[in-house]
């Protein structure tokens, strides 16, 4: 089913701390080419051993990550496992998780998150042709593999990374923490993830790229969890943006009804379009499109 890798041939170098059920490391993976030795910078995620009894969900994620390829999909090389450790092997991407750097760089352009979004749908798009649900797309899900550089014409460029264990495993309360990236839909049947939910997913994160990776429903004091409960609960909808036409993509991605949530073709159109309007918006929207 996928690429197994020698415990042997990894080397562990420092920790970059913890996911949501895993213990994240920076490494090194070696192979023999033709009686060459080769060694490649990796990523090592290795199962929480709380969770050992998900493990076949996360192998099921590393497989169906390392046996199909696009150029916004992170590259997994395949599993290891050691004893009772877990590790999935991926590609090393050198800037990080893309909610922590537009944390980070504040001054980021609308046509900077345009982009992004757009390569983002264009993945989006490729995982439906292949039949494939994500399950987890969110800022924290997005890697800057590459940054952007106005003088030498470079644009940004990210990559979808893996969902993770899937979200029928999940209890209650950490499904309750993913509103709004979770369509509502899946709070009664966690089990029953379709297309249209990773369309949900899609639209909470592009709202959240133009907010700056501020994290939509955080921060609403002690009774969080049970405020993004009646959230879904009331039909409620994240504050518009104040660009029209970007608000209306994410209200139809975000929309209750799945009937509406549009298709990959037309998220596609409506962002090409946002492009070419984009030069119109005024530099006053800049920075403070929300
Ligand atoms: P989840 O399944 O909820 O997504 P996870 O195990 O994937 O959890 P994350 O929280 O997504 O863990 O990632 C934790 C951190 O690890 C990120 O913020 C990012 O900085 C870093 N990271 C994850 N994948 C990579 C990668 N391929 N290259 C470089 N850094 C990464
Ligand atoms: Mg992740």
């Amino acid at each position: 089913q996928f690429h197994t890798i020698k415990y042997e041939d990894l080397k562990w170098d420092e920790s970059l701390g913890q996911g949501s059920f895993t213990r994240i490391f920076k490494g090194e993976k070696t192979d023999y080419r033709d009686g060459e030795k080769h060694t490649t910078e990796v990523l090592l995620k290795e199962l929480d051993p709380d969770h050992k009894n998900c493990w076949e969900s996360f192998f099921e994620a590393a497989s169906f990550m390392s046996q199909i390829s696009h150029k916004h999909l992170l590259h997994v090389y395949g599993v290891s496992v050691h004893g009772d450790k877990n590790i999935m092997v991926q590609e090393f991407v050198k800037h990080g998780a893309l909610d922590l750097y537009l944390k980070r760089e504040k001054s980021l352009s609308v046509s900077w998150k345009l982009n992004v979004a757009k390569q983002l749908a264009c993945v989006l798009n490729f995982l439906e042709e292949q039949s494939i649900i994500h399950g987890n797309i969110c800022a924290k899900n997005l890697l800057l593999v590459r940054e952007e550089d106005p003088s030498q014409g470079i644009s940004p460029f990210i990559k979808l990374s893996d969902p993770g264990i899937n979200v029928a495993m999940l209890g209650k309360d950490v499904i309750m923490h993913r509103i709004p990236w979770i369509a509502p839909e899946s709070l009664a049947a966690p089990d029953n993830l379709t297309h249209e939910c990773d369309k949900w997913s899609f639209g909470a994160t592009v709202w959240e790229i133009f907010n700056n990776g501020n994290p939509p429903l955080q921060g609403w004091s002690l009774e969080e969890v049970k405020l993004k409960e009646k959230f879904y609960e009331n039909k409620q909808q994240l504050p518009p943006s104040q660009w029209t036409e970007l608000a209306d993509l994410i209200g139809q991605c975000m929309s209750y009804d799945l009937a509406f949530r549009p298709s990959c073709r037309s998220i596609i159109r409506q962002l090409n379009s946002l492009v070419t309007s984009g030069n119109n918006v005024s530099l006053n929207h800049v920075g403070k499109v929300f």
